[in-house]
This record gives structure tokens, C-alpha cells and sequence, in this order.
């Protein structure tokens, strides 16, 4: 039906190709273009269905254009670093094609992401008639849909959101991070936030914590991290009181960032080495394993959901939805883990919502904004089936 252009090899790249490939009713032709040609090859090497594969560097926007322009794909899907969001937004507007992401802007010299920088391409993108789909992951991403989702069918008002993140997996090593270490650090070094009462509380990071319980888990250890979804739902879903986000780190894991953070390894200001600037994070990247090869001994399951507590016809009610994914099934259908996985389905049925005209408008989106049935529908036949847990709260 329609040729897409994904750019990005990463671990999710990865998924999404395999995704899209198992739908050719869908995606009749996929290009895979990433800055290393040699990972678009391996990728290719290892899905039943041709692959055309190119080379690119997205933050180069004369280079995206040309290469939009020789495949004339419906659709780009940058499955690459949040740091080459605005770069191929750019070549989207100058060609005319609609694009996705999974993850928010985020310059590189400052670990902030904020969702003005994209946002600001609301009336280009209406004036050229096209869509840009942000977000378009688990969290943020499946998160979104599962919150209109709630607000469409259970509530007339929700009052409070609590994103819970559960990665209860083994991958054998000893320090690890499941996505890009560079972005994932970024991540959970910063200040967390909040929403509570109409504005934003700010937080030393990992300062506040909470035992959790996980559908399908049991209890983890949770800290309040700020994430990006937190920033649209606030616009986008009404009467909300307060919203929060949580995620699962083992002692082991905080250990490890703690020392490297103590000797400046996570630091991402140029530091002078033997002659040359390096930036230590980016160094420290090279030296971790690759998210996208932990997938072989990984054990273990995600269990990723939001709790809702708020009104429905005049009564308090309370619940939960949430998927979980096992690390060594999402292995033998992909070879990725379920960090990678979780990520790529849902961004290969985002771009199938765009393509088969489900979700369609211009201008720039977030997931919340589109109907979120026909999106719950395809998680449960494309690998991440979803329930519902009626009366779950936080602290049970
Ligand atoms: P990886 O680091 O494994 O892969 C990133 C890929 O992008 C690599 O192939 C890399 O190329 C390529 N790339 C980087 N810079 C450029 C460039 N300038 N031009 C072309 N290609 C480039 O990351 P992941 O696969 O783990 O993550 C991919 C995205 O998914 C990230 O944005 C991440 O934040 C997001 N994510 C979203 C989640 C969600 O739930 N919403 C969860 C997890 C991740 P090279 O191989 O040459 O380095």
C-alpha cells in the first residue's frame, strides 16, 4: 500500500523494520537509512522481504530532502536520536511528507527536553498539509493512548495519572542501559517534576521514591522521574489534578550511575583529552554494552501501565491498564529486547494509523489527540496486548 522511509538502526530501528516487514499490506516498501550503512545491512540481512538500505546523516537536512526526494516515501519515521528531531522535521516540511518519532526534541549541549521546540512547527506543517505524529513509542506513546483511552470510555473526569514503568529484567551484566546510554542517562540525571495543582513541582533526581506494585511482577522499588508525556497530557487530557511519572532502577544500577556521575563520566561538556575535546558521556557510550545486543541472555518481563483515579457518573473510580512483555519472547520474534520491542511496535502502528488514514490531520500531534481505538486494537494483534485492572491504586 505505501513505501516508508525509516531512518535509524538502532535496537528500535531494529524492531520497527521487522514490524513493518510482517505487514506488506501496509508497508509495501521500506528504505532503512542510518548513519552507519553497515547496521541498516545487518538489519536487512536478517528480514525475509527485500529492504532497500541507504546511507544518511539526518542532522544534515540537504542530505534527508535528497534522499526523500529519490525513494518518495509516504511517510519518514525517525527511529534515530532525539538530538535529529528538528533536523528531519525540517526535510519532512521541505519535501512534503508526514513524519514520526518516538521520543521529544532535545538539544545537545543542555540534557532538557521540551516538547516547544516541535510544537513550533504547528503552522508550517498546516500550511504544507502535512502531520507530524510525536511520540509515537511506549512512554511516551502507548502511555498517551492508554489516557484518552480511559478518558473516552471509563471517565468523565480524570483527576490524577500515575505512569508506572517496570523493567523487572536480567540482561547479565553489570551496568547497562536498555535504550541509547547516552539519551537514557541524560534522562534520569536531571531534576524530576510533576504536575500537582496547576503547576510544576521540580525535585532533586531520584529523590522521591515508592514501592510500587506491578501487574505480573509484584513490588519494585520506583523513583519520580520527569518524562516527556507528562508535558502533552497536561495540555490535552481536561480536569487532571495531578499527574507523575515512575520507573524501576535496581541497587545495582544506581550504584554504578552514582560513582560515574561522582567522577564526571556522565558529564556532557567537552572535556580536553591527549590533544582533542571528547565528551565523556558520549565516550562512556562507546564503552557500554549496545542496547541493541543485550537481547540474547535477557530474562525477565516490562510491566509498564497508568493508574487513573477520577470520576464516572457522579462515583470515585479507580484503575489501572497496562501491558507486559517477556525480554526472551520479544527475542525470538525480533532479536531485541523488550526495551527496544515495546518501543518499536508501537511505532510501526502509529505509522500504520497515518497510512491507512485512521489517524489523519495537519499539523503536529501528540497520540492522545487521535481516537485511541483502532491504536488499542493493534497492540493486542501486533504483541503488546493490553488489560485492565479495575480498583488498582498506587499504594496496592
Ligand atoms: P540506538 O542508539 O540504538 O540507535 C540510534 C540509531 O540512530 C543508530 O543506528 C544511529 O546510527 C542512528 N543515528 C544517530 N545519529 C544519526 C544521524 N545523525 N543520522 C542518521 N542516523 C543517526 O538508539 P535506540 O534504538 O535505543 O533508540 C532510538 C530512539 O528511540 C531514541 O530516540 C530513543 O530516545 C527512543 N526511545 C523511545 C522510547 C519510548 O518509549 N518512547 C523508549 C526507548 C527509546 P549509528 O549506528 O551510526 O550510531
Amino acid at each position: 500500500m505505501a513505501k516508508v522511509l525509516i531512518i535509524g538502526a538502532g535496537g528500535v530501528g531494529n524492531v520497527v523494520v521487522h514490524k513493518c516487514a510482517q505487514l506488506p499490506q501496509v508497508f509495501s516498501e521500506i528504505v532503512l537509512a542510518s548513519r552507519t550503512i553497515k547496521k541498516c545491512q545487518d538489519i536487512a540481512a536478517g528480514i525475509n522481504r527485500p529492504i532497500t538500505v541507504e546511507q544518511v546523516d539526518a542532522d544534515n537536512v540537504k542530505q534527508t530532502v535528497a534522499l526523500i526526494r529519490k525513494h518518495k516515501p509516504k511517510l519518514v519515521l525517525n527511529i534515530a536520536l532525539p538530538y535529529q528531531d528538528l533536523p528531519i522535521m525540517d526535510a519532512c516540511l521541505e519535501a512534503g511528507v508526514d513524519y514520526l518519532d518516538t521520543a521529544n526534541y532535545e538539544p545537545k549541549d543542555v540534557a532538557k527536553f521540551e516538547y516547544k521546540w516541535q510544537w513550533a512547527y504547528q503552522d508550517r506543517y498546516k500550511a504544507k498539509g502535512i502531520m507530524a505524529l510525536l511520540g509515537s513509542g511506549f512512554d511516551p506513546g502507548v502511555t498517551n493512548v492508554f489516557c484518552a483511552y480511559a478518558q473516552k470510555h471509563y471517565y468523565d473526569e480524570i483527576h490524577y495519572v500515575d505512569i508506572v514503568d517496570c523493567n523487572a529484567g536480567d540482561h547479565g551484566h553489570p551496568f547497562a542501559t536498555n535504550f541509547n546510554p547516552e539519551i537514557n542517562i541524560r534522562e534520569v540525571t536531571q531534576k524530576g517534576k510533576y504536575w500537582d495543582s496547576g503547576k510544576w513541582v521540580e525535585i532533586d533526581p531520584m529523590s522521591i521514591r515508592k514501592d510500587i506494585d506491578y501487574p505480573e511482577v509484584g513490588p519494585k522499588a520506583s523513583y519520580l522521574l520527569y518524562h516527556e508525556e507528562l508535558e502533552s497530557l497536561v495540555k490535552n487530557i481536561k480536569g487532571l489534578k495531578r499527574i507523575r511519572f515512575w520507573m524501576t532502577f535496581g541497587e545495582q544500577y544506581l550504584t554504578h550511575l552514582r560513582v560515574l556521575q561522582n567522577v564526571g563520566m556522565t558529564r556532557i561538556d567537552p572535556v580536553e583529552y591527549e590533544g582533542h575535546k571528547i565528551i565523556p558521556l558520549q565516550f562512556l557510550k562507546a564503552v557500554l554494552p549496545d542496547p541493541g545486543s543485550l537481547g540474547v541472555n535477557y530474562k525477565g518481563k516490562t510491566s509498564i501501565g497508568v493508574i487513573f483515579d477520577g470520576v464516572k457518573d457522579g462515583k470515585q473510580k479507580k484503575m489501572m491498564i497496562y501491558n507486559v512483555c517477556d525480554h526472551a519472547e520479544c527475542y525470538k520474534e525480533t532479536k531485541a529486547q523488550a526495551v527496544s520491542y515495546t518501543t518499536g511496535v508501537p511505532a510501526m502502528i502509529g505509522a500504520k494509523m497515518i497510512l491507512e488514514g485512521k489517524w489523519k490531520g495537519k499539523g503536529v500531534f501528540n497520540m492522545e489527540q487521535f481516537d485511541p481505538d483502532p491504536f488499542m486494537a493493534d497492540l493486542n494483534l501486533y504483541g503488546l496486548p493490553w488489560k485492565i485492572i479495575d480498583g488498582k491504586t498506587i499504594d496496592k
